[in-house]
């Protein structure tokens, strides 16, 4: 039989607890009630517990959690915000969303995260927030980074979506900034099984300010205090949601495990494998390496031999149209290690459950595939 390596197998990942998932979602079913009650709730509480803030709360989607963090920062138009260039586009067009304009700040070559040197050179007068991300898994240099924030009177926001579990000493990410932004979408490493999201923060005035936004601007019913949105999550979700947050720890340890099989195999050859620092735990959402050369020649011989591989990002954010207006002072910003690594990574098929033989086969289909 031919293999076939997904990306993702969804399967594999839920077949240990398929029964619990199936009780949650017929208990929902037959409760009757699907919309802001106590599935929710109880999920909001234990996510908080599990990250270490005081606040969690859900919402439809992760881009949503990060337009209702920024507008819950009171972040809008003529306030600037640093973030990435080599990230997925809601980043950015999260902070466009709210009027405010973002400055695209170059990595650094072997975490593919925000470079600090570069951060602390592109701080303005006008900088109003740092919004982090913590790529592929991967936390940033958040200690460095905190400290450039409080030297500059900066807020600091995290985009968690591909990070829920990592811990940067010790300390879960999206418990480090004023706001912590999550997304549930089925392939993230607390995937739901649909759309969902999640803000954290340990202040209790922006808790409130979110509680209120996600829910038409009201705290108290027909009453609206301002203009918010329609952005909840569902019952149904926070039932899923909740069997798989008692899984996670173990969900995560399974894709670290997977990275050691990968790096015992590929470390030493002539590609770039994931950088680790002692400081950081990896969560790796996405197990991403840098080719040399011949991308898409490797990527055809993969996919010949039914393997599965993505390009996460092929192009960064200062070259996406949608942006050519709205950046800071109209001037495109050169970021060369974005640009180099959207030319040469590939991402490789990672999952909880994904077996041993699975990882050698993708490696070795690999390693021959370089072999022009
Ligand atoms: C997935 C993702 C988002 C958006 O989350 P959605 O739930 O799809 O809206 C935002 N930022 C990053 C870095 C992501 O990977």
């Amino acid at each position: 039989m031919k293999t076939s390596i997904p990306m993702v197998d969804p399967k594999a990942w839920h077949d240990s607890i398929q029964g619990e998932l199936e009780q949650a979602a017929l208990d929902v079913l037959r409760s009757g009630r699907y919309i802001m009650g106590e599935q929710v709730a109880a999920f909001e509480n234990e996510a908080a517990d599990y990250l270490g803030v005081k606040y969690a709360l859900g919402c439809a989607n992760g881009t949503d959690a990060l337009v209702l963090a920024l507008r819950a920062a009171g972040i809008g138009p003529g306030d600037e915000v640093l973030t990435t260039g080599f990230t997925f586009f809601a980043t950015v067009e999260a902070i466009m969303q709210v009027g405010a304009t973002p400055v695209l700040v170059d990595i650094d070559a072997e975490t593919f995260n925000l470079d600090p040197k570069e951060l602390e050179r592109a701080v303005s007068p006008r900088s109003k927030a740092v919004l982090v991300v913590h790529l592929f898994g991967l936390p940033v240099a958040l200690s460095r980074i905190q400290q450039i924030c409080d030297q500059h009177g900066l807020l600091l926001l995290e985009d968690c979506a591909q990070s829920f579990g990592a811990r940067y000493r010790g300390k879960q990410t999206g418990s480090f900034g004023l706001l912590g932004c999550f997304s549930f979408f089925p392939s993230k490493n607390l995937g739901g099984f649909g759309d969902g999201g999640l803000v954290t923060t340990s202040d209790k005035e922006v808790a409130s300010k979110i509680r209120k936004l996600r829910n038409h601007g009201s705290s108290e019913q027909y009453i609206h205090d301002c203009i918010g949105y329609n952005s909840r999550l569902d019952e149904i979700q926070a039932a899923l949601l909740r069997v798989k947050l008692r899984h996670i720890d173990r969900f995560n340890q399974q894709r670290v495990e997977v990275s050691e099989w990968y790096r015992d195999i590929l470390s030493g050859t002539d590609l770039i494998t994931p950088c680790e620092h002692s400081a950081n735990n990896h969560v790796y959402h996405q197990y991403t390496v840098v080719l040399p050369c011949h991308r898409d020649l490797i990527r055809e011989r993969l996919a010949y031999h039914g393997i599965a591989s993505a390009i996460y990002y092929p192009r960064p954010l200062h070259r996406q149209q949608a942006l050519q207006t709205g950046m800071a002072s109209g001037s495109r910003p050169e970021l060369p290690v974005c640009e180099q690594l959207a030319m040469h990574c590939l991402s490789l098929p990672i999952f909880p459950g994904m077996t041993q033989q699975q990882v050698e086969l993708v490696a070795s289909a690999l390693l021959k595939a370089m072999k022009i």
